[in-house]
């Protein structure tokens, strides 16, 4: 029997590839009312709607990640400041030692 292949993501922070199940998903989470912003969310199970992107649960790659720009810009979507810290405190939890 053939190896079954591990699906490979990208994290946005350092740009390396890495096994999806060791990174953390970021997601632009669906709002009821129009005209709403849209709030960026972790999305630990991988499985929220919407469009993603991937992230090491490092702060160090967050970091990066915020440095370039690359969540708004992998999400086609603005990114409040106060989004930003609310997602650096979540991902925390998911911090590997
Ligand atoms: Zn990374």
């Amino acid at each position: 029997m053939k190896a079954k292949k591990v699906p490979m993501r990208r994290c946005i922070g350092c740009m390396e590839s890495r096994p999806k199940k060791e990174l953390i998903r970021v997601v632009l989470a669906r709002t009821s009312e129009e005209g709403e912003t849209p709030e960026v969310i972790l999305d630990p199970t991988g499985k929220a709607p919407g469009r993603g992107a991937y992230l090491c649960p490092k702060t160090e790659c967050f970091e990066k990640a915020v440095k370039r720009k690359a969540i708004p810009r992998s999400l086609n979507a603005e990114v409040s400041p106060e989004n930003l810290d609310r997602l650096s405190e979540e991902l925390k939890q998911y911090e590997q030692q």
